[in-house]
């Protein structure tokens, strides 16, 4: 052995000891620590022959780059949508590092993994009130779940006209239909060689709304005449969180034949509030969902969950089949991971989320949602009342869209984010709603409290003087 790995191996404890500490002042003083910081570029391209051992190299990480890292995790990063990481979460992720299993096989001999995962999906299911027709798998991320549903898609609109378009490719048109999908479903589009610029456009509702027009949505499908489609729908739109009408769509999808996805990335946990769970009222019609864990479930990345109803399984298995390795075995036979998503090897990603759900429980989730809105709608009341911005959306959920209020001074709009930003007390990113460029401030963290949204509202104040 390698004398550096042999002393790293007999100085572990002392090594996780290290990260212990550092990773606890970090966690505990996170909402110290900048949202924020000047870009530096100390790039090193070369690799030294003799390596330094794992102490010296924390040291080294620590000198080069620890004081450039951005509480994005913390509880006044509103840019994008992105969550935190919960106590039980940052354990459960340890622990997937720790043992280094790779989820495929329930048959393979005394590997648990597998079962951890299914169990993770069982208890989602069920927080969400979800049913247990649905099967699901851990991904990377929201836009690998959106791949891995349109993929199933994909294959069953083959089906309908008797090809198999994972075997000898696609050799028809595949119609899809959407409003406001987010950006990651039409990538999948692209990569699933269905076209990114193949989206029929449903209109939306209107009254400041980003939904599917249900009227205009079945002038659509008449106008297809019965020829199979997909429709990709939101649970949660980026810019303003509006949801799709489910019950409608449940409606026309016992009429007509089509593929239903729902893309939830965030906007699913609306389910785990009854305050909000009839936003989602009816969605569980749906043929497959996709649902990030790295924003509102407050796990680390990377992770996201989808599911596809269980009837679907063979045309699952037709996509992703993994089947020309014998050692593997019979794809029918035995359930494997490998044949049912995107990757082969993985790593155990239910880990942390079974933590962090068994830690929590429905109650944990109803509060951290319940929370989110709430402040999101506390910074709502402040720009509401403050003449100098102007709401550019009812906060239906926990996305906050606004915009500076004077015409002229929208041009202004990057100016204003950047001094926002500038001091890295707080973090927003910009936007454009409906051709008006905006400020966008999502909440999803589970830490984020009155004493944040006051920082915030200073924050804001003090940009705004640059502008005004
Ligand atoms: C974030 C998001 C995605 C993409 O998710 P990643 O986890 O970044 O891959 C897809 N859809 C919606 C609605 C999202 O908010």
């Amino acid at each position: 052995m390698n004398l550096l790995l042999e002393k790293d191996l007999t100085n572990f404890e002392e090594l996780l000891q290290k990260v212990a500490e550092q990773g606890t002042a970090y966690f505990k003083n996170i909402d110290t620590e900048k949202t924020s910081l000047p870009v530096v570029n100390n790039m090193n391209k070369s690799l030294d022959n003799e390596g330094i051992g794992g102490l010296n190299t924390l040291k080294l990480f620590n000198k080069k780059f620890k004081d450039t890292i951005v509480a994005s995790s913390g509880p006044r990063y509103l840019g994008y949508v992105v969550g935190g990481t919960t106590p039980a979460a940052v354990i459960g992720d340890w622990l997937t590092t720790i043992y280094d299993q790779n989820p495929q096989t329930t048959t393979a001999q005394g590997d648990v993994s597998v079962q951890i995962e299914q169990e993770t999906i069982k208890l989602l299911l069920d927080l969400f009130h979800l049913p247990n027709n649905f099967l699901g798998g851990f991904v990377s991320g929201a836009t690998m779940s959106n791949f891995t549903c349109l993929a199933v898609a994909r294959q069953w609109v083959g089906k309908q006209e008797g090809k198999d378009f994972s075997k000898n490719g696609i050799s028809s048109t595949i119609h899809v239909l959407s409003a406001v999908p987010h950006s990651s479903a039409i990538k999948s589009l692209s990569m699933l060689g269905m076209g990114s610029s193949n989206v029929t456009q449903i209109k939306i509702e209107e009254g400041n709304r980003e939904s599917i027009d249900v009227n205009d949505l079945e002038q659509k499908i008449k106008a297809l005449n019965n020829q199979p489609f997909i429709l990709i729908s939101s649970a949660g739109t980026v810019n303003s969180a509006d949801f799709d009408n489910f019950e409608a769509i449940s409606k026309l999808h016992k009429k007509f034949n089509f593929w239903w996805h729902i893309d939830g990335a965030f906007g699913a946990f609306a389910a785990c509030s009854p305050k909000y769970k009839h936003l989602v009222k009816d969605w569980e019609n749906a043929d497959s969902i996709t649902i990030d864990c790295h924003k509102w479930l407050n796990v680390p990345y990377d992770s996201a969950v989808f599911f596809v109803k269980e009837k679907h399984n063979l045309l699952q298995l037709e996509t992703f089949q993994n089947s020309n390795a014998p050692y593997l075995g019979d794809p029918s036979k035995n359930f494997n991971y490998l044949n049912f998503l995107p990757e082969n090897s993985r790593r155990l990603r239910a880990l942390p989320a079974w933590f962090s759900l068994v830690a929590y429980g429905k109650d944990g989730y109803k509060d951290i949602v319940e929370n989110s809105v709430k402040m999101a709608q506390t910074l709502e009341q402040f720009i509401i009342q403050n003449k100098e911005l102007t709401l550019l959306t009812p906060t239906r959920l926990n996305n906050v869209c606004f915009s500076l209020s004077d015409k002229d001074k929208q041009g202004k709009t990057h100016i204003f984010i950047t001094e926002l930003n500038k001091e890295g007390k707080v973090y927003m990113t910009p936007t454009v709603y409906k051709n008006t460029k905006g400020i966008r401030a999502s909440f999803v963290n589970w830490r984020t409290n009155e004493k944040d949204i006051s920082i915030i509202i200073s924050e804001i104040k003090r940009a705004l003087k640059t502008i005004y």
